[in-house]
């Protein structure tokens, strides 16, 4: 099952579903960003992806070294940026999800109903 997943969730994806799926196991389907569980459920599952830590628009490699298991929503994050490293790159993803988190909390506090 979880191969159609993959050649589901890759299809549009620069990397062949061997290469993606290669990556995704050495990286234990986690998130290398957030560290989302790609195996704990099928939503998750559907979330995962491949990242190009050089963007390929920035003419980064299709080299192991230079991809990560990556969510969707970090990916978004990321963008095409170009970062001095995978650290770098990170750093900038959580600082960005922890700033999406206090304004959903924030909002969540305002919804009525809720303590
Ligand atoms: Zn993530």
């Amino acid at each position: 099952m979880f191969f159609n997943l993959t050649k589901l969730t890759l299809t549009t994806a620069p990397v062949t579903l061997n290469e993606g799926l290669e990556i995704l196991e050495r990286d234990q389907h986690r998130c290398r960003y957030c560290g989302l569980d790609g195996n704990a459920s099928f939503e998750n599952a559907l979330a995962m992806s491949v990242d190009f830590v050089k963007p390929r628009a920035r003419k980064g490699k299709k080299d192991p070294n230079n991809l990560v298991a990556c969510c969707r929503t970090c990916n978004a994050i990321k963008g095409k940026k170009v970062y001095d490293s995978f650290e770098a790159a990170k750093k900038h993803v959580l600082e960005q999800r922890a700033e999406l988190r206090k304004t959903w909390e924030e909002n969540n506090k305002q919804r009525p109903g809720k303590p």
